[in-house]
């Protein structure tokens, strides 16, 4: 949510409560001022003109109270308001609003207080899943919280399964209960409620599960820490972990084998990569983040990616703003389009489909860096480049509004 990826309305708010009132023009504080405090001997005749203004000396009295109105006001306004510190003061409080929501309990209760309010708002989800299923293995998307995704990943011949993210656990556990599978794993991909906050109540429920993830992250109930491309064998399933950071210090992402199952990779990407976006650069720089976005580019072609979260439609329109005679894009975005119409997930595209349309995965192509108003200088490494060109694209992504 931050959303991108963690909701903060509060982080929002913290940040209007700082940001100037808005500032009354200086000729209404004139006009005040001129009401209040000079005598202009209206209704005499003497001192005023047919259209009530000032005569004479009081138009002379009148001009200096407004210069001096003025010039107060622009020295109070600029006391008030000094340039530079309101230009930290935004990111500062987000900053602190991200450490709140991210290591402190208040970050759990607002956790909690999402979560009931989207159970209310989407008593059946926010979108309708579109599960996929191969010989052996089936797919299921869970809708949960307002945007996110949880995933139930099912071997078919042991009915043994694998949680991704699973945030709200009362979902998660009913399709569970509709499968009639055993929960054997949580594969989270990293600390933020809204993909961790599931895991000890799944636990209560199964305790012989196990919970996986990176113990750079604090994962609630992390009982088996993994490292870069350990292996996790659920039944049939095959899942390689991938250290992804970035996002968060110990972002993982899984990707489950499709060779047993004669269909392609799937890749449980977390919020390290979304359709036609990336997750917020929280703990790192953009060059952990290039790297991180690497190795998902670096994945076949075919395989399916399975976002954290179901935020398609904005940004395809953001990518569109780089690049807009990308004509991969545009057919896409009218797809999305179509598909968030009738509340229909957007998941899954593939990791070939991204590489045509998602600006985090073209820093490389001259459109993306044109569009950025960026070159490569002399003898400036290419992956430093490519850094910048990241870290100009997230920036512009993170202040962009789809509405
Ligand atoms: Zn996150």
């Amino acid at each position: 949510m931050f959303c991108f990826e963690i909701p903060m309305p509060w982080a929002s708010s913290f940040t209007s409560a700082l940001r100037p009132a808005r500032v009354p023009p200086l000729a209404f504080t004139a006009r005040f001022l001129r009401g209040h405090c000079i005598p202009t001997r209206a209704g005499s005749g003497s001192g005023s003109g047919p259209d009530g203004a000032p005569r004479g000396r009081a138009r002379l009295r009148a001009w200096r109270w407004r210069a001096l109105s003025g010039a107060f006001y622009r020295c109070a306004a600029r006391q008030r308001f000094p340039r530079m510190p309101m230009a930290l003061a935004g990111p500062l409080l987000f900053r602190i609003g991200y450490n709140l929501y991210a290591h402190t309990r208040l970050g759990y209760l607002f956790y909690k207080r999402q979560v009931k309010k989207a159970r209310e708002r989407y008593p059946q989800g926010h979108s309708v899943p579109q599960p996929v299923v191969f010989s052996g293995v089936k797919i299921l998307p869970i809708p949960v919280l307002s945007n996110n995704y949880s995933y139930l990943v099912i071997d078919t011949g042991s009915n043994c399964a694998a949680a991704v993210d699973p945030s709200d656990p009362l979902a998660v556990q009913s399709v569970i209960e509709k499968e009639g599978v055993t929960l054997e794993a949580i594969l989270c991909t990293h600390k933020h409620w809204d993909h961790s906050g599931g895991n000890a109540a799944l636990r209560r429920r199964h305790s012989s599960c196990r919970v996986y993830g990176s113990s750079y992250d604090d994962i609630p109930e992390l009982t088996d820490p993994l490292s870069d491309k350990e292996t996790i064998v659920i039944g049939r399933l095959n899942f390689k972990a991938l250290f992804t950071p970035g996002h968060t210090v110990g972002h993982m992402v899984y990707v489950l084998d499709g060779k047993p199952f004669e269909g392609p990779a799937s890749l449980f990407s977390g919020d390290l990569l979304f359709l036609s976006g990336c997750g917020r650069i929280f703990e790192g720089t953009p060059e952990t983040m290039l790297a991180s976005l690497d190795t998902a580019a670096d994945l076949a072609e075919d395989t399916l990616l399975w976002p954290g979260h179901e935020y398609a439609a904005e940004c395809l329109m953001f990518a569109r703003l780089l690049e807009l005679e990308n004509p991969v894009l545009e057919q896409k975005l009218q797809w999305v389009n179509q598909q968030r119409v009738e509340k229909r997930s957007t998941c899954p595209s593939t990791i070939g489909e991204e590489k045509q349309y998602n600006p985090f995965l073209r820093t490389h192509c001259p459109e993306v860096q044109e569009a950025v108003g960026m070159k490569r200088q002399r003898d400036e490494d290419w992956d430093s480049f490519r850094a910048r060109v990241l870290k100009e694209v997230r920036l512009r992504k993170d202040v962009f509004k789809a509405n």
